[in-house]
């Protein structure tokens, strides 16, 4: 933790590649490369945590806790309105450093990704403020449940749409009074280092808000097993979950993780077939890397070819190319381990006799990019059917009527999200509440009402996000009792 902290420069973006520990920004000796999948070019060497450095994170968030605990919902709310502004305010620079860092669509950081993360704080300053304390009377008592802000509490984010998810977890975590250490993905640091320029920026108290850099599993791993913590939310692959969960049990620590999805898209002969196929070939968006994506085509057999036809349409229309140009509409992927992980799995799915009916291999466009692929298993137990690739690669299956679809629908470990287009409201809400998914989508996809719950059944996730939920989640409940009569 010797060096010295500096800056770089990002898609012409001033940024700091270094920690934000207890308000200062910290450097560590020990670096690792951070390669933009754009122009695979190293753009930051980023100082890499060990234990030292997440050590001094989570003392810095401890120290800090009480004071920012005792303000209460309304006077930590400012602090957090200031955050939200301060993000509208610099939508560009954010944007323009997470498109080189992880190459999401420009277009589409611009217009909703980043805005989302000032909604994120917005709304649970509003929340958190809001909240009644229930009262009621019984057995001779007064009753009243009280919201304890937990403690610090630590929080871990994937590579993909870092900034949001990360604003989406430590926006709960704040306004209900805890002090944060956040881990972002070591693929796609640099636009959580620039949440910290804001948060100084907003005048947060030094140590509410820290952030620590460096790799899973060992910046990762420090954070979760630290014994000051008295949270752990995480979100990222099954596998890490499982990891995380054994490390929050040892410490008797609450643990949220929201994991990935395997979800199905069911599309039935009376929906509007031009709006399902255009959304099915949406879901190779942002190249596929979504959680929520609806990855599994499942088709009622008597509209299927007319689906195919209009399926293969829209997705003819996907322009591969630099996410910084308007006019493209698939990214590269993200580093060339996962573009690998990807192929593995389309080259098994040949291996194993699946019909690939579409794209299957890398795309001639640029040297992390996959064609959107679309594949006709021939088994609903073949590893393409049943695991995450998170890249753009759907599988295409039919059913006969709705017992079938929802079977299918169901037929995975997973249950983070279902899409289902139907013209039928009797049919909407019968089969959306036999999907086993924590979010079902019907006729529409990825509308978001942040007082919802979110969060995965299965090997997608425990605990639920959003609203009132996640603020109990950073809270300890407390029932208060009063003896009637016994106070003047
Ligand atoms: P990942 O599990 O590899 O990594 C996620 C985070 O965990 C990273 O910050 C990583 O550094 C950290 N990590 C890795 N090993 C660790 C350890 N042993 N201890 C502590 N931290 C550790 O996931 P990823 O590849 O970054 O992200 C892709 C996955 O995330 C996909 O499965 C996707 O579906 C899922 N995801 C889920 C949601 C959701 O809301 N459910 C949202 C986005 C992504």
């Amino acid at each position: 933790m010797t060096a010295i902290a500096g800056r770089i420069r990002v898609a012409g973006i001033e940024v700091s590649p270094d920690h934000f520990i207890g308000g200062e920004r910290v450097a560590s000796d020990r670096r690792f490369e951070d390669i933009s999948p754009i122009t695979g070019e190293v753009i930051a060497e980023v100082s890499r945590a060990g234990e030292a450095e997440v050590d001094a994170a989570v003392r810095a968030a401890r120290d800090a806790f009480p004071a920012w605990a005792d303000l209460g919902p309304a006077g930590r709310a400012p602090y957090l309105h200031r955050l939200a502004g301060l993000i509208d305010a610099n939508v560009e620079r954010l944007a323009a450093v997470e498109c080189m860092d992880m190459a999401m669509l420009l277009r589409s950081l611009r217009a909703r990704v980043i805005s989302r993360g000032a909604r994120n704080y917005r709304s649970y300053a509003d929340l958190a403020t809001a909240y009644e304390e229930r009262d009621w009377r019984s057995q001779g008592t007064w009753n009243r449940v009280q919201r304890m802000p937990a403690g610090s509490a630590a929080v871990i984010t994937p590579w993909n749409a870092p900034f949001m998810l990360s604003t989406w977890k430590t926006a709960p975590a704040l306004a209900a009074g805890c002090t944060v250490v956040l881990k972002p993905a070591e693929w796609s640091p640099l636009s959580c280092s620039l949440l910290a320029d804001l948060v100084a920026g907003a005048g947060f108290p030094p140590g509410v808000f820290n952030v620590v850099q460096g790799v899973g599993e060992e910046a990762g791993a420090a954070l979760v097993a630290h014994p000051l913590l008295r949270r752990v939310s995480f979100t990222g692959s099954p596998e890490t979950g499982r990891r995380i969960g054994v490390s929050a049990a040892k410490n008797l620590v609450p643990f949220t993780a929201e994991l990935g999805g395997k979800g199905p898209l069911i599309v039935f002969e009376d929906a509007d077939l031009d709006a399902a196929a255009r959304k099915a070939a949406g879901q190779y968006d942002d190249a596929g890397q979504v959680c929520l994506a609806g990855t599994r085509l499942l088709v009622q057999e008597s509209v299927a070819d007319d689906f195919l036809e209009r399926f293969h349409r829209f997705a003819d229309e996907h322009v591969p190319g630099d996410p910084r140009e308007d006019s493209t509409t698939l990214s590269p992927l993200i580093h060339p381990d996962h573009l690998e992980r990807v192929e593995g799995f389309v080259e098994r799915a040949r291996a194993e006799g699946h019909r690939i009916v579409r794209g299957g291999r890398c795309s001639p466009v640029g040297s992390l990019f996959y064609e959107p692929t679309l594949i006709k298993p021939n088994s609903n137990d073949a590893e393409i059917v049943q695991k995450e690739v998170f890249g753009p690669v759907l599988t295409f299956q039919t059913f006969a009527g709705e017992d079938e679809a929802v079977a299918l629908a169901n037929s995975t470990e997973y249950g983070l999200s279902g899409i289902v287009y139907t013209g039928s409201l009797g049919r909407a809400d019968r089969v959306g509440r036999r999907v086993r998914a924590g979010v079902v989508w019907v006729n529409t996809f990825l509308v978001r009402d942040l007082t919802a719950p979110f969060g995965g059944t299965g090997i997608s996730g425990i605990g639920r996000e959003g609203g009132d939920y996640a603020l109990d989640f950073y809270s300890d409940l407390k029932a208060l009792q009063i003896l009637e009569g016994s106070t003047g």
